[in-house]
């Protein structure tokens, strides 16, 4: 694996630099302590090219490979993890997906849209009873003459209230067992759809998350996204490929946490000298700067193996599972060198460690991804 960077990598990554202190670092408080979420940000994503990273030019993408992506969702994840949430979605999981599993038709209509920033797409799988256990979901999609008719509700959507089409999972087959689920481009403008956003969220408060409930929201045949019932082999892929994205966005928290702790340590004084001075103090960065590397080396070990058409879904689980607790214990210690600072919102600890937290939730919680990786060792499925 080759670790420097080429000159298109380096400049993608100094553009995501800019485009954080631009558009992102003088409103994240703002947004966070308002719950604010900032439609026009997904336009100028769009602009810079960074909803169409490893998609094809001819649908609107900006090509690129997994690395590349994963070095601008790090600096979106240092800048703010509700804007690399919006990416990891709309792109990671909704365009992405469609790129792989879409025919002609479904490519040509969302992908332009999704790239530029004119749609926003979000990725519907968990239910109220069913989010680990994702593959025993209860929405159904039943067939009538050459449409589907959907019912059933979606739980904690990102992007959810604002996006133009969901990529939705429901069971359309009676085929036993994960066979029978099916995915399905539902645009949010479907008569029967509606929505209800999430508030009060620990984490993540500039970032749209719903409830979406579907009413016998009518769809044509031509809305099912890869085979029928292969939905949830749909989802997995979407999903082990979202694992890399939501572990690079974990390198950007626990990057963030780094410098703002090394920089505070540089200037608090006590016991008459820096507290950069503490060897106590020193071993929580180091703890931080030990968590980025690692973090980091594995998330890239994930891009380098995509990007060579190579198995990766045990290691983006692996990447994931580090990156996100990692993500949490480097903010944890950059709340305690901040000391009683750390503990409110003019300093950046606190917000790092609320929006870390979900990273070891969404995407397959840490246990899950344990007994993925459980599963790779020991060829027993034990979920
Ligand atoms: P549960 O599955 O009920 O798990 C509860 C606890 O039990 C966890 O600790 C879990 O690890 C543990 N557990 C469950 N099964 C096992 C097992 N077999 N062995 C050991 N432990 C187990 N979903 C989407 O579809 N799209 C989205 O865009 C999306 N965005 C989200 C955004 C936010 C802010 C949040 C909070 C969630 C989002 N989710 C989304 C849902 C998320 O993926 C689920 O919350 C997650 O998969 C866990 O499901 P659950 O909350 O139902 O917890």
């Amino acid at each position: 694996m080759n670790l420097e960077l080429s000159e298109e990598q380096t400049a993608v990554r100094r553009l995501a630099e800019d485009f954080v202190a631009r558009e992102v670092a003088p409103h994240v408080i703002a947004w966070d302590r308002s719950e604010e979420v900032d439609r026009g940000i997904v336009k100028k994503l769009g602009e810079v090219g960074f909803l169409g990273l490893t998609i094809d030019e001819e649908y609107g993408g900006s090509g690129g490979d997994h690395l590349a992506y994963c070095l601008v969702t790090e600096e979106l994840g240092r800048g703010d993890s509700s804007v690399r949430g919006i990416v990891s979605v709309s792109l990671g999981l909704v365009a992405k997906t469609i790129a792989a599993w879409g025919d002609e038709e479904q490519k040509r209509r969302w992908l332009p849209g999704l790239t530029s920033g004119a749609y926003v797409g979000c990725f519907g799988l968990t239910e109220p009873g069913t989010g680990s256990d994702a593959g025993n979901l209860t929405t159904r999609a039943v067939r009538d003459g050459g449409d589907y008719v959907i019912n059933g509700t979606k739980m904690f959507i990102t992007n959810g209230t604002w996006a133009d089409v969901v990529l939705l999972f429901a069971r359309s087959t009676d085929a036993p067992g994960h066979r029978g689920v099916s995915a399905f481009l539902v645009p949010t403008d479907t008569p029967g759809l509606t929505r209800r956003t999430i508030h009060g969220k620990l984490g993540l408060r500039g970032q749209a998350t719903a409830e979406l409930v579907l009413e016998d929201v009518r769809v044509p045949a031509s809305a099912l996204l890869g085979p029928e019932g292969k939905g949830f082999t749909v989802a997995m892929s979407a999903l082990a490929k979202g694992r890399m994205s939501v572990a690079a966005g974990c390198v950007g928290i626990a990057r963030a946490a780094l410098d703002a702790a090394v920089r505070y340590a540089g200037e608090r004084e006590q016991f008459g000298r820096s507290i950069a001075h503490h060897q106590l103090v020193q071993e929580l960065l180091s703890d931080i700067a030990v968590d980025v590397d690692a973090a980091r080396l594995l998330t890239w070990r994930v891009a380098d193996l995509i990007d060579r058409g190579l198995p990766f879904a045990v290691e983006s689980s692996k990447a994931k599972l580090f990156a996100s607790e990692a993500a949490v214990r480097a903010a944890n210690n950059a709340l305690q060198v901040f000391g009683g600072y750390g503990y409110i919102d003019e300093y950046p600890a606190g917000k790092l460690l609320r929006d870390a937290r979900v990273m070891t939730l969404y995407e397959g919680t840490s246990q899950i991804q344990k007994l993925v990786i459980g599963r790779a060792l020991t060829g027993v499925s034990a979920f």
